[in-house]
């Protein structure tokens, strides 16, 4: 697992397509990237980050039972200083504020036994470390969720 140098588009967009058959079951998808420069990080390990995230926001998606609005996901990209950010996005039912500081722990969950192990967000976390990035979370009930990944493009890890 070496450091490489991605179009982090490509990553996205393979991740997307590896869940092309749960955004079928009736989610819009609404892309806005900007132009980004390549970036230098673990390349796997990133891609398992957008992985955990959208499957996230698709799982908030699906299970919320409001049919009155259309499920969408947003997903877009732009560049900020030294830093590009990606922020993923979808009108699922929010998170409660009493949770929203657990939901980074180690095994924590609210899905049902056998559909959540509760790692993914504290993997994610600990991978946006490594990369020097950061992920935030911001969230309104009934309303939706953003998760804003921020990542150096240059990193200097090693
Ligand atoms: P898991 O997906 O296995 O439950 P995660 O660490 O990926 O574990 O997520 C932890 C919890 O965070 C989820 O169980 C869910 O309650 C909450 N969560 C994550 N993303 C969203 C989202 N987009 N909308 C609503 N809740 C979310
Ligand atoms: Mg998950």
């Amino acid at each position: 697992a070496d450091i490489k140098e991605v179009d982090i588009h490509e990553g996205i967009d393979n991740t997307l397509l590896i869940l092309n058959h749960r955004l079928k079951l009736g989610i819009e998808l609404i892309k806005n990237y900007g132009h980004l420069p390549m970036i230098e990080c673990y390349p796997a390990q990133l891609n398992q980050v957008f992985m955990n995230i959208i499957n996230n926001a698709i799982d908030a998606l699906l299970d919320h039972s409001n049919n009155q609005t259309s499920k969408s996901l947003f997903i877009s990209t732009r560049v900020e200083q030294d830093y590009i950010k990606v922020s993923i996005c979808d009108n699922g039912p929010g998170i409660p504020k009493e949770i929203r500081q657990k939901l980074f722990d180690p095994f924590f969950t609210t899905k049902p036994v056998g559909k959540g192990t509760g790692l993914g967000l504290s993997i994610s976390y600990q991978i946006m470390e490594k990369h020097k990035g950061k992920i935030e979370l911001f969230s309104e009930l009934s309303q939706g969720t953003e998760f804003l990944i921020t990542l150096p493009i240059s990193t200097n890890i090693s």
